[in-house]
């Protein structure tokens, strides 16, 4: 398995943790979703892989990318890992480039100070890389600043970045978020062609239900710090067994569907809130005396699994 987080729980202060033994993976060409709300622990996950969290963080479980525990690296082994195991695509393409370095600057000083690759060399792994994520004329990008460049093509120039040490996989945290609609059909498109062309594992995170569902192969989906519904995409769009999974799906606009937008009520609980039993109980419009008490645990549901008392036999 390319990536495989087990039991992952990270605290750092709170009432509660930031996630909860959050266990997942990702093989090779694969394209597994990460969906939850603002503070759900989604970017956390990330940089969990990445081992990039604050010193203050406690962290247990295992997290191993190629076998290798990323937890108990040496300084060596991490290094070979951020800088060409894994590669992190964040969610504002402008936040990652340095705004007076040119293009050129940005995607061949990580390969020559970094990867140790002679200059001309680095220069010619960025031409190709540009052609290959679809940049015309990539001469004149090397040339060009940031802001001589639309919001589409710098998440281009990035998405190349990623690239540039033959990662084996793409962390795509928000990727589009900030992109409109056009740009962000673009920047699918190109993650989805690099992603199978090179045979990567990507871990996609989004807050939009309905996109994982269209992009990933599988997705989980994360409340409170924890997977509340784990399933192939196709089929949790189709029926979503957790309660939170279908309201996440009802409050989303939907032309074909007549009903109103229905919201999910309520606010997703901060790190000062702590639970016994279910962290959606709160919110959920099925929630019992039981929900309150008692921490619902996975069960069987279809092809993936859901936290919810209501699925138990
Ligand atoms: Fe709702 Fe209870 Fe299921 Fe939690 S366990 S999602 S509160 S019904």
């Amino acid at each position: 398995m390319l990536l495989s987080v087990e039991e992952l729980t990270v605290e750092a202060g709170g009432r509660r943790p930031i996630l909860r033994e959050v266990s997942l993976t990702v093989g090779r060409g694969e394209i597994v979703g990460l969906v939850g709300e603002s503070g759900s622990g989604k970017s956390t996950i990330a940089r969990s892989v990445l081992r990039l969290l604050p010193q203050r963080a406690r962290v247990s479980g295992r997290v191993l990318v190629e076998g290798d525990d990323v937890l108990a690296m040496g300084p060596e082994a991490l290094r070979g890992l951020r800088s060409s195991t894994v590669s992190m695509i964040y969610q504002d393409p402008r936040s990652s480039l340095n705004p007076v370095r040119r293009i050129g600057d940005f995607l061949t000083e990580r390969m020559v100070h970094t990867l140790g690759r002679p200059k001309a060399q680095a220069r010619a792994t960025a031409l190709e890389l540009l052609a290959a994520v679809g940049m015309r004329d990539p001469e004149a990008r090397l040339r060009q600043y940031p802001h001589e460049l639309s919001g589409g093509m710098l998440q281009r120039v990035v998405v190349a970045a990623a690239l540039a040490a033959g990662p084996s996989l793409l962390l795509a945290d928000e990727a589009t978020s900030a992109l409109d609609v056009t740009t962000q059909a673009e920047t699918l498109a190109l993650l989805r062609r690099v992603q199978a062309e090179r045979g990567l594992g990507m871990l996609f995170i989004t807050h939009d239900l309905h996109l994982a569902a269209a992009f990933c192969d599988r997705v989980h989906v994360l409340y409170a710090g924890t997977i509340v519904e784990s399933r192939p995409a196709k089929e949790l769009f189709a029926d979503p067994r957790h309660p939170y999974t279908q309201g996440l799906l009802a409050c989303t606009p939907d032309l074909g569907d007549p009903r109103p937008i229905r919201p999910v009520p309520g606010r997703p609980p901060s790190l000062d809130d702590a639970f016994d039993g279910c962290p959606f109980a709160p919110r959920c419009p099925h929630a019992t005396g039981r929900c309150e008490s008692a921490r619902p645990e996975p069960v069987t549901a279809g092809g993936g699994a859901a936290a919810c008392h209501l699925l138990e036999p």
